[in-house]
C-alpha cells in the first residue's frame, strides 16, 4: 500500500518484503504484520487525514468496503481514475531507452524462435519457444501471454495458444512482447508456412498499407482518432474495414496497455515522448487473419518506429 501526502510518501508492506522494500523503495517504508490494508485506518487517524483518494481501477470492492467502514466519520474516500497513469503519458529519455531495449529483445527472440518452426509444431510449443528466447535475450518475463495462432485461428484477435499443430499452407500469427527492466514492448508479425496464394498476399498487403498509413499519421499534435482513421480508411479502400475489429493501437510503458488509446472516438492529442503501438488487423472468420504491430515513439517532428523486424509476409 502506498500512501501519498503532499510532502511525503510511505509504503506499507508485510515481513516477507523487509529486505526488498529497503532495496527497491525510494520513500519511507513500514513493515506491518497481518493484512496490510488493516494498518491504513489507524495511520489516517494519526495523521488526521480527512480526505483520501483511492485508485478505483485497482481497489477491490471488498477492500473499499473495509476502508469505508473503518474510517467512517473521520476520513472521506474519493475514488480516482487515471491520476498516476496520466503522469506516465509522456516518457522520459531514460524510459524510451528502456523500451527500446525491450523492443530489441523481442525482435531478437522472434528471429531465434522462428528457426524452430516446422510442420507439425504445436502453437503451445512455439509460444514456449518464443518465451524462452525472450528470457534468454534478457527479458524478465513476457509482457503478456504470447499469442500464437495457426491457420483459421489467426482470425481470433486474442487467440490463446492451443495444441493445434501447423499444417502445410497455413498462416502463423505471432503477437509477443518482452518486459525488460520494468518496461514492455509489443509486436505482431505474420508468417506463412509454404507459398502463400494471391488472396493471402493481398490480405497481408492491405493490412501493411493500413499500418504504414497509420504510422505516417503519427506526429505531435495529431489526435488519436486521426491515426485510427488513417488505418481504417485504407482498409475501407480494400473493402476490409468491417473486419478490423479493434482500435489501431495503445500506449505502453510500465504496463502493456496504457493511455492513450488510438480508437475511433479517442480525442487525446499525441505529444513527443509518448510511446504507442500501431496494430491494424483484419480477421476473416474460419479462414484466417493478419495483424501487423510495431512499437512507435512520437518524436518532435513525427515518429520513430522502434521495432526493427521486417513487416513483409514472412514465407517459411
Ligand atoms: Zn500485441
Ligand atoms: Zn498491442
Amino acid at each position: 500500500v502506498l500512501l501519498l501526502e503532499p510532502e511525503r510518501a510511505l509504503v506499507l508492506t508485510d515481513p516477507r518484503y523487509t529486505t526488498q522494500v529497503l532495496e527497491e523503495a525510494d520513500c519511507a517504508a513500514k513493515v506491518v504484520r497481518g493484512a496490510t490494508l488493516k494498518s491504513v485506518p489507524p495511520l489516517l487517524e494519526k495523521r488526521r487525514l480527512s480526505r483520501l483518494g483511492v485508485e478505483a481501477g485497482h481497489l477491490t470492492v471488498e477492500s473499499y468496503s473495509f476502508l469505508e467502514s473503518a474510517t467512517r466519520g473521520k476520513t472521506s474516500l474519493r475514488p480516482l481514475a487515471g491520476v498516476v497513469e496520466w503522469l506516465r503519458l509522456v516518457k522520459s529519455e531514460e524510459e524510451i531507452a528502456l523500451i527500446r531495449e525491450a523492443v530489441k529483445v523481442t525482435s531478437r527472440a522472434f528471429a531465434r524462435a522462428l528457426k524452430k518452426v516446422r510442420e507439425g509444431i504445436r502453437e503451445q510449443e512455439l509460444a514456449a519457444e518464443l518465451d524462452f528466447q525472450m528470457l534468454r535475450a534478457g527479458a524478465e518475463r513476457p509482457a503478456f501471454e504470447t499469442i500464437v495462432a495457426f491457420g483459421p485461428r489467426a482470425a481470433l484477435p486474442h487467440a490463446r495458444p492451443t495444441f493445434n499443430s501447423l499444417q502445410s499452407n497455413e498462416l502463423l500469427l505471432i503477437d509477443m512482447g518482452a518486459q525488460r527492466q520494468g518496461y514492455a514492448s509489443d509486436m505482431t508479425r505474420v508468417a506463412h508456412w509454404g507459398r502463400p496464394n494471391g488472396k493471402t498476399r493481398a490480405l497481408h498487403g492491405a493490412v501493411l498499407e493500413a499500418q504504414l498509413a497509420a504510422v505516417d499519421a503519427v506526429r505531435p499534435g495529431a489526435t488519436a482518432h486521426s491515426v485510427d482513421r488513417a488505418a481504417r480508411s485504407t482498409l475501407r479502400k480494400h473493402g476490409l474495414d468491417r473486419q478490423f475489429l479493434h482500435s489501431t493501437g495503445h500506449g505502453l510503458g510500465l504496463e502493456i496497455h496504457e493511455a492513450p488509446r488510438l480508437g475511433k472516438k479517442e480525442t487525446a492529442t499525441l505529444e513527443a515522448g509518448m510511446v504507442i503501438t500501431i496494430e491494424p488487423g483484419v480477421y476473416l472468420e474460419n479462414s484466417g487473419g493478419v495483424r501487423i504491430e510495431d512499437t512507435v515513439v512520437v518524436t518532435a517532428n513525427g515518429c520513430e518506429v522502434l521495432t526493427p523486424t521486417p513487416k513483409e509476409l514472412l514465407v517459411l
